[in-house]
């Protein structure tokens, strides 16, 4: 017998029929003689609905009363479950996140969790019953209910996992696993049988869009061990492995191991460059202190080399819907910094190789600005971290770089991925 946590992603929840065949992948689980908990989404764009009802209602809503509302679309789902499960004959029951409970903090739209009872729920496993449970809610000390933030039901399967001690936490998704790159870009992408929890931290903060990052960096701090598989094929059981795992680096061979794990992009970059900033001790604080204030996240950085005239430009980029705030803070601020002018360009894109064996192994960045400069793609800024290489390109010509890094790590499967 293991304790598994499986959780069920908005696409595999959207509509009667496919809650059935939820169900019925449940059922196999719970007849195999395990214990079964199942976290769930929302039905796929319910959540957009009821957040544009909250800001149709007044532009000025209560946040306590948007969790009341947005919550709900777990709510649904998880009870037509419990009921899908009841008629195919498996003892079943919903627990709200008020009732397991799920504590959070108070921070309403993006609160934390901080613990979960597991008393009931062991309770209610021991005796061979489902827990069906809404992901993205929980309830403060002051009774009220939460929510986690947009796509927060990833890190309540993760947390439940954690609380319950499982064995696996099982994300269904509507991709098979966590592959090399995206498939669309590279038909030869190749899926990863297992992924470091660094590793998928990392290409999930750069637009690998399959868990939420927040879950992941929970799994690593807790040791879950995470399973993302396709709720859609209907393949080989569970705890065969079909799918991705994300594991700690100890669980990695090295035999398996490859230089680079994953490329991924992001277009949702926007740079902006200070020109002619003065080169002088406290000029860098006074860029990036009123953005930090502003709560914008300023990712890649390149101060270039002074001017004659004791001035230097001052590139970075932020996200791109941020840009235009990031403007105006930094007109209000071009007395304060003393910058010349100002330059902003948002057809921009970031392509990020990760790996975590890259911190073994010389000559990895080389081989990417080689490859990128043979053809003829120039490279506006470059960051790096331990186990991560991004670099800074135009817009148009970011699939056509994604695909030369693919082949140039090696990374090309034999044939295009189905
Ligand atoms: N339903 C919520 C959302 O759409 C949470 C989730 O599905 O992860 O953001
Ligand atoms: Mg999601």
């Amino acid at each position: 017998m293991a304790r598994i946590v499986m959780k069920f992603g908005g696409t595999s929840m959207a509509g009667i029929e496919r809650i059935r065949s939820v169900a019925a992948r449940v059922k196999r689980e719970w007849q195999a003689g395990n214990q079964v908990a199942v976290v769930v989404s929302a039905m796929a764009g319910e959540t957009d609905r009821l957040v544009g009802f909250c800001r149709e209602a007044s532009s000025l809503y209560d946040p306590r009363e948007y969790d009341v509302v947005v919550s709900a679309g777990e709510q649904v789902t998880s009870g037509l479950l419990a009921i899908a499960l009841q008629a195919i004959g498996v003892p079943a029951r919903s627990w709200l996140g008020w009732q397991l409970p799920v504590h959070t903090s108070d921070a309403h739209a993006s609160a934390r969790i901080e613990g979960i009872d597991t008393q009931a729920l062991d309770a209610s496993l021991a005796q061979g019953e489902v827990a069906v449970i809404p992901g993205f809610q929980g309830v403060a000390d002051s009774g009220r209910v939460t929510t986690l933030g947009r796509g927060g039901s990833d890190t309540s399967a993760v947390a439940v996992a954690a609380a319950m001690k499982a064995d696996r936490c099982d994300i269904y998704t509507d991709v098979d696993g966590v592959y090399t790159t995206d498939p669309r870009i590279v038909p030869r992408a190749r899926k990863l049988k297992r992924v470091t929890y660094e590793e998928m931290l990392e290409l999930a903060s750069v637009g690998a869009k399959v868990l939420q990052t927040r879950s992941v960096g929970l799994a690593m701090k807790e040791g879950v061990r995470v399973q993302v598989l396709s709720s859609f094929v209907d393949g080989p059981a569970a705890d065969t492995l079909p799918g991705t795992m994300i594991v700690g680096e100890e669980e990695i061979e090295d035999v398996e191991r490859q230089l680079i794990t994953g490329i991924a992009h992001d277009k949702n970059e926007a740079k902006i460059t200070l020109v002619e900033v003065p080169d002088r001790p406290g000029a860098v604080a006074a860029i990036f202190g009123p953005l930090a204030e502003a709560n914008i996240n300023v990712d890649v950085i390149v101060q270039n080399v002074a001017h004659a005239t004791g001035s230097t430009d001052v590139t970075f980029t932020v996200p791109g819907a941020e840009l235009t705030r990031a403007l105006d803070v930094l007109q209000k601020a071009q007395v304060s910094i003393g910058y010349n002018k100002l330059v902003h360009d948002s057809r921009v894109s970031k392509i990020s190789i990760v790996g975590v064996g890259m911190r073994s192994h010389a000559g990895v960045a080389a081989t990417m600005f080689k490859t990128l400069g043979e053809r003829g793609i120039n490279i506006l800024a470059i960051a790096t971290s331990e186990i991560k290489v991004s670099v800074l390109i135009h817009e148009d010509e970011t699939e056509l770089a994604v695909r030369l890094l693919h082949t140039a790590y090696g990374l090309d499967a034999e044939e295009a991925a189905a």
